[in-house]
């Protein structure tokens, strides 16, 4: 992060903080450095940029809820008591 910040600031001609200042300045200003959690599958968060029918989305949807029914289901079989 530091030397991007270096590297922009040398192309435009400045003289970059250092790199003690440049960490204070990212703290004092609560800057996000790291990109979040992934928590959405590529169609729903395509879906949420609008660039997807909701229709196709409804079905991915209904598709997820299948699969999660599914694993439920395949849990509470494999914990059933064995019997012999
Ligand atoms: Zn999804």
């Amino acid at each position: 992060m530091y030397s991007v910040y270096c590297n922009y600031e040398t192309e435009k001609g400045n003289a970059p903080v250092s790199r003690m200042t440049f960490l204070k300045i990212v703290e004092k200003e609560n800057f996000a450095i790291h990109s979040p959690c992934k928590d959405q599958c590529d169609l729903c968060f395509t879906f949420k940029s609008r660039n997807i029918e909701a229709s196709v989305y409804d079905l991915h949807v209904a598709m997820k809820n299948e699969a999660k029914e599914a694993k439920k289901a395949a849990k509470t079989y494999a914990a059933r008591p064995l019997l012999y």
